[in-house]
């Protein structure tokens, strides 16, 4: 099922998300299987579960657009272990539709994360990957990619962002 994507100003998406403690129930395969239908429909690379309203440490990613099977990874309870090195790339969020921004982050990383079956997954993610991990683990803290822009620029973009919502395009 696809469900409605949380936009920026909803309080869900600047809270901590809680651990997953509960692995292999019927719960949690429909809960990953709305969010890969919810992330394909709005045609995203990524997409964590505070965005879709449910506060768990959640994210599913496909930097291959749906192109390639086995480049689904499902991240629960994500750890980013290990990072190298810097990229600078433009960046947006399903939650901030129509901005997007360059965003310096790692270049290389490693990502300890629990599959659905509650087993240990690690990934080592370099480029487009290594950039869509460190967005998703951000979500799950709480942290958007404008809080990596400079504060000139967020505001900018926060002012933007409420006129849109005082005149109703911003649901
Ligand atoms: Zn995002």
């Amino acid at each position: 099922m696809v469900r409605k994507i949380v936009k920026y100003g909803e309080t869900v998406l600047e809270t901590a998300a809680e651990p997953i403690t509960e692995f292999s129930t019927p719960e949690l395969h429909a809960l990953i299987a709305d969010m890969w239908e919810t992330m394909y429909s709005a045609k995203g690379v990524g997409l964590a579960a505070p965005q879709i309203g449910v506060s768990k440490r959640l994210t599913v990613i496909d930097v291959s657009a749906g192109e390639r099977e086995d480049e689904k990874i499902v991240l629960i309870n994500p750890e980013i272990v290990f990072e190298e090195g810097s990229q600078t790339g433009e960046e947006g969020c399903l939650s901030i539709p129509g901005f997007r921004e360059p965003v310096t982050r790692s270049a290389k990383v490693r990502v300890r994360a629990k599959d659905a079956h509650g087993e240990a997954v690690e990934y080592d993610a370099e480029e487009l990957l290594a950039r869509a991990v460190q967005h998703e683990a951000d979500h799950l803290n709480g942290i958007l990619f404008i809080n990596h822009l400079s504060t000139l620029k967020r505001d900018m973009i926060r002012r933007k962002i409420r006129k849109l919502q005082k005149a109703g395009e911003w649901e």
